[in-house]
């Protein structure tokens, strides 16, 4: 039977997790931990409404393999696999507007590994709403919408928040899932090393007259990546990066002004291309917690580390995040130790601390090397692309770390 979203009450709650924040990670997370048998509350300053999101607001996520592993695992795949576009080749080629791709490029087909595709491509608004489903399905997981948690207190045994309504509740461990300005993180007394890139990524969706074939474009154009990712019917989600200063001229255009200034951009491959959804812009940025822990808190997701899209591995992380850390606290449950205890959120801090810090540098160094039309820059990085294409085992690992397949991976990521 489906527990309804619960109105907060005064009485303190006992809960073995407070999930702050229900975009997506914090979700994730819920029905992780619920899954293996931990109560969970789950609280978000948005209302369920809005989350559900109902129209097609053109934001898309490349979701690795191993992402997808997870969501099956967790019982939210099934509802979003017939709107998942598989990832089966990935093109990465140098740019300049008006010239097309330059020869040199990086091609990558999922022909070449035996685990399948690569990814998948799923809309934002399937992904949150098959979320917002499994959760309302799942008895051990109450969901507070359209409430804002104000602060949190840490008691011998557990945390202790206040919403702004003046409601508390209580948990043994609290988790910050709330992005990139994580209140949590903040009122823990978790500082993070932050910057902007001055580039704003535009987002949207085209529908074009020729098919895509499951082939994913990355193409680098002087200001910065423009990702062209196929959807299902015909659809492809566009990622463009630019200098902020031009990303807001051009984000001011109306439909038939933007499409002009992306045509010369996108190219003619995939025939005569037409807006679907709406048009969003999000400044591009750095992020990353000083700390993935502290007394009885961690954080996942973006509120542990936000990286540039560049290489659309963002909520990637996150969900690794999401499968380390439901596998440690069920670990740490089952030697009888306490979940919000030091020992355990460690053992979490050590297993994904280090892989996402790389993945903030190599993204960082990426973008610079790649939003960059320094001749030499360009000629090397061509070199390079041109030397990775001709090396089989290297596409092949390239291929596996784009699935998510490399490291030590959560057991919700195994099969
Ligand atoms: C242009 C762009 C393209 C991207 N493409 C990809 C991609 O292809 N693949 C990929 O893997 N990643 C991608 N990403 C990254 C991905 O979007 C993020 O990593 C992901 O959305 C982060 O989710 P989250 O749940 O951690 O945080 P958020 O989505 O930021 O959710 C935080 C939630 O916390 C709530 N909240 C905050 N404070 C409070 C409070 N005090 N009380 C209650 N609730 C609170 C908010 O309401 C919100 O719902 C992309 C990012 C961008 C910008």
């Amino acid at each position: 039977m489906d527990n309804p979203v619960q109105t907060p009450i005064s009485r303190p709650m006992s809960n073995d997790l407070i999930i702050v924040g229900g975009g997506l990670n914090g979700p994730a997370l819920a029905l992780a931990a619920a899954k293996a048998g931990f109560s969970v509350t789950i609280i978000d300053a948005l209302p369920e409404d809005t989350r559900k999101d109902r129209d097609f607001d053109g934001r898309s996520y490349a979701l690795a393999l191993t992402s997808m592993r997870l969501l099956r695992q967790i019982s939210v795949w099934e509802q979003i696999a017939d709107h998942a576009q598989p990832m089966l080749e990935i093109k990465v080629t140098d740019g300049r507007a008006g010239e097309g791709p330059s020869p040199w490029m990086m091609h990558f087909d999922h022909a070449e590994i035996e685990e399948g595709p690569m990814g998948y491509l799923v809309e934002d608004r399937h992904l949150r709403r098959a979320f917002l489903d499994a959760m309302a399905a799942q008895p051990l997981i109450t969901q507070v919408s359209g409430e804002t948690v104000v602060s949190q207190t840490v008691r011998p045994n557990g945390v202790e928040v206040t919403l702004a309504s003046g409601s508390t509740m209580s948990g043994k461990v609290l988790i910050g899932s709330d992005g990139r300005r994580s209140g949590t993180a903040e009122r823990s007394g978790i500082g993070r090393t932050a910057w902007g890139y001055d580039q704003t990524a535009i987002v949207c969706a085209v529908a074009h007259e020729k098919p895509h074939s499951g082939i994913a474009h990355q193409f680098f154009m002087p200001n910065g990546p423009l990702a062209i990712l196929p959807l299902t019917e015909n659809r492809s989600s566009i990622v463009w990066s630019e200098e902020t200063s031009r990303a807001n001229m051009i984000a001011g255009l109306d439909d038939a002004g933007f499409l002009d200034a992306l045509r010369p951009a996108f190219g003619s491959f995939l025939g005569e291309i037409a807006l679907v959804g709406q048009r969003f812009t999000y400044p591009l940025g750095l992020s990353l917690a000083d700390s993935f822990i502290a007394d009885r808190v961690a954080l996942v997701g973006d509120a542990a580390h936000g990286v540039h899209p560049i290489a659309g591995q963002g909520l990637n992380a996150g969900l690794r995040d999401v499968a380390a850390l439901a596998q440690v606290l069920k670990e740490a449950r089952a030697r009888g130790e306490d979940i919000g205890g030091a020992q355990t959120l460690s053992r979490y801090q050590q297993w994904r601390r280090f892989d996402t810090a790389t993945l903030a540098v190599a993204t960082d160094t990426f973008n610079r090397l790649f939003s960059n039309d320094n001749p030499l820059l360009r000629a090397a990085r061509d070199l390079g692309m041109g030397l990775v294409n001709k090396a089989p085992n290297l596409r092949r690992s390239f291929m596996r770390e784009a699935a998510g397949l490399t490291g030590d991976l959560p057991d919700l990521m195994k099969r």
